[in-house]
């Protein structure tokens, strides 16, 4: 009997190691892509069946659309626009993705000293106007933008789940954070639905977890301005990786480069070419540090630098050639794939 039990499991087990290779194979690489926020997203998944890899994707990209419908300045039905047509009335009740992502906003303007800040909208919109007409905004226009820039006239209340634009005029804009926040969602709904190994790509903002079968991570490459291309590419894995900035975002006017970035200090955009990589532990994150660096440029290190887990290379671009900074951790990042 004893004996006949044995060969009984003995067999089993084979069976199972057999079934075992097919079961735990390796999982095959699938590649998504659409246009969502402006910019193309692509999800890259492992999966051990097309079709779970198909409708992972798909739950991924209707997440990404749903946000983007939510905080997109470019409609005027969009949640976010609603909410700032109320500005200079009182608490305006808001969803818990939007309540989620201006709580997220106001950590990282307080990280940041108010470099980066969602109420730069006024400020944002002239200078889009500027440079499409390549003609600088008058004074009085930046000072009255100015006025109405600041994270503190935002006020959030968590148990009303309410949002409050303290100043009438006030525009929120999402665009230095909500990629990198839509990228993580995806990244969040992808893993819900069992897919371990995935890189969300949101434009510039990226987020990946466990690498592809054998790899040690996702090979992410430092975004290729000239002075970049020295920079071998990041191995990756369970991280988030920005990059703000970059040549072909500048407009020049009368011989100076102006950035689609503002400094909400004083509601001008940043002159000359500066472009950072930032990688953190989550999109958020790593978005809104980079937009923030570009503002701070060198001290903009020291506040990457007072993150946890994240690191950030900088290079700012002058007449005398391109000036190449890196935080604390860039260096044990390309060393060892991770932040210590
Ligand atoms: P990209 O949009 O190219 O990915 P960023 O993540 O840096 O680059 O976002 C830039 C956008 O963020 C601008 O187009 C504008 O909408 C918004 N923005 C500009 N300046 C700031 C700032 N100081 N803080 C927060 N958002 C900003
Ligand atoms: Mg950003």
């Amino acid at each position: 009997m004893r004996r006949g039990r044995s060969t009984a499991t003995c067999l089993a087990l084979a069976v199972l190691a057999l079934s075992g290779r097919v079961l735990f194979a390796d999982p095959l690489r699938y590649e998504f892509s659409e246009p969502h926020m402006g910019t193309l997203v692509r999800i890259v998944v492992y999966a051990s069946d097309p079709g779970s890899a198909a409708r992972a994707a798909s739950a991924a990209f209707a997440r990404v659309a749903s946000l983007d419908a939510a905080f997109s300045d470019y409609r005027d039905d969009s949640e976010l626009m609603a909410l700032c047509r109320r500005a200079g009335e009182g608490p305006v009740p808001v969803s818990l993705d939007t309540f989620e992502l201006l709580t997220r906003a106001a950590e990282i303007s307080h990280r940041a000293g108010g470099a980066f800040d969602v109420t730069v909208g006024p400020a944002v919109q002239l200078w889009r106007r500027a440079r499409r007409t390549r003609s600088l905004p008058d004074p009085e226009r930046i000072a009255a933008a100015r006025a109405l820039v600041g994270h503190e006239h935002v006020r959030l209340d968590e148990a009303s789940r309410t949002v409050r634009l303290a100043k009438s005029g006030m525009r929120l804009d999402l665009g230095g954070i909500a990629k990198g926040y839509a990228a993580q969602e995806a990244t969040r709904v992808l893993t819900e639905a069992g897919i371990a190994r995935s890189l969300v790509a949101a434009g510039g903002d990226i987020v990946v977890t466990a690498p592809p079968p054998g790899a040690r991570g996702w090979t992410v490459a430092v975004a290729p301005v000239e002075a970049a291309s020295g920079v071998a590419p990041l191995s990756l894995r369970d991280a988030a990786v920005s990059t703000s900035g970059g040549a072909e975002q500048f407009a020049e006017i009368g011989g100076v480069r102006y950035a689609h970035i503002v400094d909400p200090r004083t509601a001008r955009a940043i002159e000359g070419s500066r472009q950072v990589t930032v990688v953190a532990r989550d999109g958020a994150t790593a978005d809104g540090l980079a937009t923030a660096t570009v503002v701070l440029g060198e001290e903009g290190l020291a506040v990457v630098d007072a993150t946890p887990g994240a690191a950030a290379i900088l290079f700012i671009e002058s007449p005398g050639g391109v000036r190449r900074l890196e935080s604390r951790n860039w260096a044990a990042l390309t060393s060892t794939g991770a932040v210590p």
